[in-house]
């Protein structure tokens, strides 16, 4: 995590904030000790049991008293259930949820682009060997129904419960970006539970203590966040972006959008959008602009060359990164923006 100099009291919730992730992520153990990602090192029994179903954070160290005796049976197959998501930051919220006691893989690969993504027949192979899929819903995943068309297992929508934002100025089209928000992440989680329950009722009562520690968790980052950014001056409040990922984000935190297009899956920012960012970006005097990190930041550059903002970094939306990047996990990924966010708007320098 990005480590900012101390300066006022603004810096004390940054502090607070970035000393919630090393306590969260886990940082003096776990780390690099075992492959949290999601790539194709995860896909197949061989990549090893005990990295699928590992911990991803402290929070879910609770279970694990059966820890990986399934797995490591005599070298035969893993047998524990199969839980197949759209995405990274799906598949880590429920390895958080089930523990040791589900393989979780996700469809998608880091830095995919998960909106317009195309599945691929290996994919459609995995889908089909699934024993429950999981997907965003809100309208995330466009290439999901054909997806499922195929695939036999239980599907079950996280998104369930969200009270959805619509996209501005598309009445009827919902903004998909629910997770970005941890109060929202809460709801997730309680629909991860009750699937994984339904799924394998043997183990219910570690899923149900599970959720609750990992809600406990988001909801601590809510709060850390809710802080952090609650100490910008209200001439800065307004967050600018690439894809307008972040309404669920911006509603937790008080902030006003502003994005150059609203959903990746049709990322041509046009020059008329382009100009209209110039433009709020000039006449509100925004310091800062970002982008997400699986898209292209040129248009965004051109905002920040031409109204003199500075370019604010790389914020994680649609995908983790790898276990070695900066956000491996969904707590790094809302801890990451946060920061990044906090630092770009109240001028302090990331180093
Ligand atoms: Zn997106």
């Amino acid at each position: 995590m990005p480590k900012l100099p101390p300066a006022g009291s603004r810096q004390s919730a940054v502090a607070a904030l970035l000393a919630g992730a090393c306590a969260l992520a886990g940082c003096s153990a776990g780390d690099g000790g075992g492959d949290r990602g999601y790539g194709l090192g995860d896909r197949g029994p061989d990549a090893g049991g005990s990295a699928v179903g590992e911990p991803a954070s402290d929070g879910s160290s609770a279970v694990g008293q059966d820890g990986g005796s399934e797995a490591d049976g005599a070298g035969g197959a893993d047998e524990r259930p199969l839980v197949l998501t759209t995405f990274t930051v799906l598949a880590d919220m429920v390895r958080n949820v089930g523990g040791e006691h589900v393989r979780v893989e996700s469809v998608t690969d880091v830095g995919a682009e998960i909106h317009g993504y195309e599945p691929t027949p290996e994919d459609l192979t995995r889908g089909q060997g699934a024993d429950l899929v999981l997907d965003n819903g809100l309208g995330l995943e466009a290439w999901f129904d054909q997806f499922m068309a195929d695939v036999d297992a239980e599907r079950v929508v996280l998104s369930e419960g969200v009270d959805p934002i619509p996209i501005a100025g598309r009445e009827d089209t919902t903004n998909p970006h629910a997770w970005m928000s941890p109060a929202a992440g809460q709801v997730y989680v309680e629909n991860i539970v009750d699937a994984l329950r339904d799924l394998d009722p043997a183990h219910a009562e570690d899923y149900a203590a599970n959720g609750r520690a990992y809600a406990a968790e988001l909801e601590e980052v809510r709060q850390g966040l809710v802080a952090a950014l609650g100490t910008l001056p209200e001439e800065h409040r307004v967050l600018v972006t690439c894809e307008g990922a972040f309404s669920y984000l911006a509603r937790d935190a008080g902030l006003e959008e502003a994005y150059l297009w609203p959903v990746n899956a049709e990322r041509q920012s046009t020059p008329r959008q382009v100009a209209a960012v110039i433009d709020q970006v000039r006449e509100d005097d925004v310091p800062a602009v970002f982008c997400e990190s699986t898209v292209n930041a040129d248009a965004q550059l051109q905002v920040a060359a031409e109204t003199g903002a500075r370019y604010g970094g790389t914020l994680y939306v649609d995908s983790l990164s790898r276990p070695d990047g900066p956000v491996p996990t969904y707590l790094d990924l809302l801890r990451h923006d946060a920061v990044t966010i906090v630092a770009g708007l109240t001028g302090e320098e990331l180093p």
